[in-house]
């Protein structure tokens, strides 16, 4: 994270505070963008990563570890059957497309224009375009992100979110070449904006219907339940690509899936149509420290982060009613967002738009960002929290009174 002059250095964490070069301690509502479910330095996962490193650090098989953490996700998401774990979310959309593409023989991804995947070059098409790039609101352009080529931007076809017509007339447009949808039922980068049951639906329908298949992005989104993002929107994907909160803070992804996918196309036994190599993939570390971050993430884990997640919804919509500044509140389960802006951000575009217009969206949401670094907290630029376990009801309640003071000072 950089924020000018020069951001502040991190020397030291401990459940939900951290400590800078400085000595300041904070509140921190970013947790590692989101992988510290549990927090900063979960005594049971230091330990379990302690006890892993006098064992095995790292090792060119298979571990027993890893077959745990894959059982323990298997037996929570519904569609999710068989894993191959990898070392970041970007590593796991990368090897989802992969296996669309694999599992199709066909070339192209749509996904949802403005959606954030990772780095992976094609999951980096169409989430950022200039508006002088973007095309017709109905049929977006493939717009390559920096880095990208034109050839890359060939293979990805942009759907405008939420927007069930205009997606459905172009995944049919692209049918006979279409490998897979990927999609992020909660979109991060869209202020946790919500895939509706129906666009979803329509997704899941087109990709039965064209033989493509339906890839969920729980990177992030994993976060909305005991049962993943899948569980909570009752709409199933073929494919489920995850990382962060899997890991318990160490680097991980992972790509998850029915056997007869996954097994098609990743069992050696059965010829392993698509190479997954990697050097530290399933390292035991990582293993150890996700069984015991899953493991002390039960459902009543998840209801109290949601309620955690109501709390501060609740309380920064208030503030903003008695600060009377425009804004609004978005989020599920412990992800919180807040905008500075009455418009309804529903697209790419409507975030593009709210951006240029007269009241700076930009300048308040860095100005609320700073006071909160100021007065001891550090948020998500721009104005997001992600809760973690080890925050308390008057932790929340010290960052909804704070939230006020800023917003006063808009
Ligand atoms: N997909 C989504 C939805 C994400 O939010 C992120 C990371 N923020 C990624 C993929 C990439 O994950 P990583 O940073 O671990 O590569």
């Amino acid at each position: 994270m950089f924020f000018p002059p020069y951001p502040i250095y991190a020397v030291r964490g401990s459940g939900s505070r951290i400590w800078d070069a400085d000595g300041s301690e904070r509140i921190d509502f970013i947790n590692n963008y989101s992988a510290l479910i549990h927090g900063h330095n979960h005594p049971r996962i230091v330990e379990a990563i302690i006890r892993q490193a006098e064992t095995l650090l790292a090792v060119s098989l298979p571990t027993e570890k890893e077959i745990a953490l894959a059982e323990l996700i298997a037996g929570r998401l519904p569609t999710v059957e068989q894993v191959r774990f990898c070392n970041s979310g970007t590593e796991a959309v990368l090897y989802a497309i992969k296996a669309a593409r694999a599992f199709t023989g066909r070339a192209k991804i749509a996904k949802v224009e403005g959606a954030y995947h990772g780095s992976a070059e094609t999951a980096s098409v169409g989430v950022t375009p200039p508006p002088s790039l973007f095309g017709p609101a109905d049929t977006p352009s493939s717009v390559p992100g920096s880095g990208n080529t034109m050839g890359i931007a060939g293979d990805v076809v942009v759907l405008p979110m939420n927007d069930v017509e205009n997606g459905r007339r172009i995944l049919r447009a692209h049918a006979a070449d279409l490998a897979g949808i990927i999609v992020d039922p909660l979109v991060k980068n869209l202020g946790f904006l919500p895939a509706s049951r129906a666009f979803l639906q329509m997704l899941r329908e087109e990709a039965d219907a064209n033989g493509a298949l339906l890839i969920y992005d729980e990177v992030y989104s994993m976060r909305l339940g005991f049962h993943g993002a899948q569980g909570a929107v009752g709409v199933l994907p073929d494919l489920t690509a995850m990382g962060k909160i899997i890991g318990g803070g160490l680097p991980v992804g992972a790509v998850g899936g029915p056997e007869r996918i996954m097994a098609a196309l990743f069992d050696p036994r059965q010829g392993a149509r698509l190479a997954h190599g990697g050097t530290f993939n399933a390292n035991p570390m990582t293993m150890a420290a996700g069984l015991a971050a899953l493991e002390m993430l039960d459902q009543a884990a998840f209801d109290r982060l949601s309620r955690l997640g109501d709390r501060l919804r609740a309380g920064l919509r208030e503030a903003l009613r008695i600060a009377n500044v425009p804004g609004a509140v978005r989020g599920a389960a412990s992800m919180v967002q807040l905008w500075h802006t009455d418009r309804d951000i529903e697209t790419y575009r409507d975030l593009v738009a709210a951006r240029g217009e007269n009241v700076d969206v930009q300048k308040r949401a860095e100005t609320v960002f700073r006071y909160f670094l100021n007065n001891g907290m550090l948020i998500g630029a721009p104005g997001f929290f992600v809760l973690s376990t080890a925050i308390t009801e008057d932790e929340v309640d010290f960052a909804i009174e704070t939230a006020l003071q800023a917003l006063r000072t808009l």
